[in-house]
């Protein structure tokens, strides 16, 4: 019988060192959730690294033993992998240039070298599960050259690619000196996933022009394949988040939170910290609106959530300070005695008390100036069972693609966003009612588990497609 493999650089799961020994948990990602009735079934597996250095053999053994019992096998790296292959090659060169920051882009020789030998790890670690005719599916930039040496090895098996960034236009990929090698490692693949029909475009541009292979109604032709390319923007749990919204403990949560803002409205902003997410730009917005509208002074509140990611690297820390600088200049500025205009959170928030933040928020505030998805704007559609409530969404983000019912704004043009804050705090309860039911219908429609339909469906189509070919 054949096997499905899900193969990302982190396992779904958390383990930690502790004085007691090592701790497993679960962790409770879109993805991981989308693909736990894939992974979980019979005689299936999902490959990764488990989060943590483990050197010691025994324990590597105690970690491989626990993982399997739950699906999973692990991939150990080396304190100077992780550095090199994937805060070096992954955070620092592939990230900044698919989200258009080249300007942070490192090219470090070393840091290539390590992420082709940890992408051959990763492949070693697939061919000692994976049968001859195995479906395998590989996820996201940290692994864009594993379809490709799967294939050498098992030329018959069925692979599936799926990015979970944006994928830029070819003149961003031809800045990396690495830009020709990444796509033939994707090009390994049956099926390349994005998240909207622009990426899928510049993917197809970039083979044409740098690979020079052809291609016609996103099927490319390599020297040797055809491989399909196709958009399926991804979904979440929308049942789980709509559910969790009308639980009790989610309603008195609500009530300790509304304590703090008395009548005030609330603005909602929730991200990682990352350059990409437009938060000084977001928190410059909210000052222009203070400035131009004095009429919210005591009315409104901006709560934000910045969730600590990647703090190690000098971005990162430099952008920490910005933002901190930026509240406490505005804090400083505006604040009453009875009214503090911003509310900043650097934490992350447990499961129930963000569906209760999304419950609360009269506005969700989605600025990024680069985003593959953005999952933030569809889970607070998901909590709004009211029907209320008002979506501020970056045309760039991948959501905008489906979310046409949301206020969509430039992220860069703070005039724009001033005025759209404005304005969603102005919206007439109706038209609020309107939006949020289209929105609410179509994240439904198309949530986590459809999204993994579509693809592995689509998956074994290109199998097909692949013998008409031939
Ligand atoms: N999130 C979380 N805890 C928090 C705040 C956010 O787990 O305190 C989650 C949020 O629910 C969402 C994810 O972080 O699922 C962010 O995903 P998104 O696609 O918006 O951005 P990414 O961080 O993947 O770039």
């Amino acid at each position: 019988m054949s096997r499905t493999i899900i193969v990302s650089n982190r396992l779904p799961t958390k383990v930690q060192r502790t004085a007691n020994g090592l701790t497993f948990q679960p962790s409770e990602g879109g993805l991981a959730t989308g693909l736990g009735s894939i992974y979980r079934a019979a005689d299936n597996v999902w490959i990764g690294w488990p989060g943590l250095v483990v050197s010691d053999p025994g324990e590597q053994q105690q970690v491989t033993q626990r993982l399997q019992a739950d699906s999973m096998a692990p991939v150990f790296l080396t304190e100077r992998e992780i550095q090199d292959y994937y805060e070096g090659f992954s955070n620092g060169t592939l990230w900044p240039t698919f989200h258009y920051f080249s300007e942070y882009a490192l090219y470090e020789e070393v840091h290539w070298e390590a992420y082709v030998a940890v992408n051959r790890k990763f492949c070693e670690a697939v061919l000692e599960l994976a049968g001859p005719d195995d479906t395998i599916w590989v996820h996201d930039y940290q692994l864009l050259l594993l379809p490709e040496m799967l294939r050498r090895e098992r030329p018959s098996a069925t692979i599936g690619f799926f990015l979970h960034i944006p994928f830029p236009s070819y003149e961003l990929l031809r800045e990396l000196p690495w830009g020709a090698e990444l796509l033939e490692g994707m090009l390994g693949a049956d099926l390349i996933g994005f998240h909207t029909f622009s990426y899928q475009r510049h993917f197809l541009s970039a083979v044409s022009h740098m690979l020079g292979y052809p291609n016609q109604s996103g099927q490319v032709e390599t020297p040797s394949r055809l491989v399909l390319v196709d958009a399926f923007p991804m979904g979440i749990d929308f049942k789980q988040y709509a559910e969790t919204a009308n639980t009790e403990a989610v309603a008195r949560q609500i009530l300790a939170y509304r304590e703090g803002f008395r009548e005030g409205r609330i603005v909602l902003s929730i991200d990682r910290l990352d350059y990409t997410k437009g938060i000084a730009q977001r928190l410059r917005a909210f000052e222009g609106l203070l400035q131009r509208h004095p009429e919210w002074h005591g009315k409104v509140s901006l709560l934000m959530v910045v969730v600590p990611s990647r703090d190690q690297v000098a971005q990162y820390q430099s952008l920490k300070e910005e933002i901190d600088e930026l509240v406490g200049r505005l804090n400083a500025q505006f604040s009453t005695m009875s009214w503090t205009p911003i509310h900043y959170f650097y934490r992350s928030f447990p499961f129930e008390e963000l569906v209760a933040l999304y419950r609360l928020a009269d506005i969700a505030l989605v600025t990024p100036v680069r985003d593959g998805m953005n999952l933030v704007a569809k889970e607070y559609i998901a909590c709004r069972n009211d029907e209320r409530g008002v979506l501020i969404l970056s045309e760039r983000a991948g959501a905008a693609h489906e979310l046409s019912d949301a206020l969509l704004i430039n992220p860069t043009d703070t005039n724009h966003l001033v005025e759209a804050l404005n304005e969603a705090l102005l919206m007439p309860e109706e038209e609020q009612g309107r939006r949020m039911g289209h929105l609410r219908a179509l994240v439904e429609q198309y949530d986590v588990f459809a999204w993994t339909k579509l693809f592995m469906d689509r998956l074994a189509y290109s199998k097909i497609k692949q013998h008409i070919y031939a």
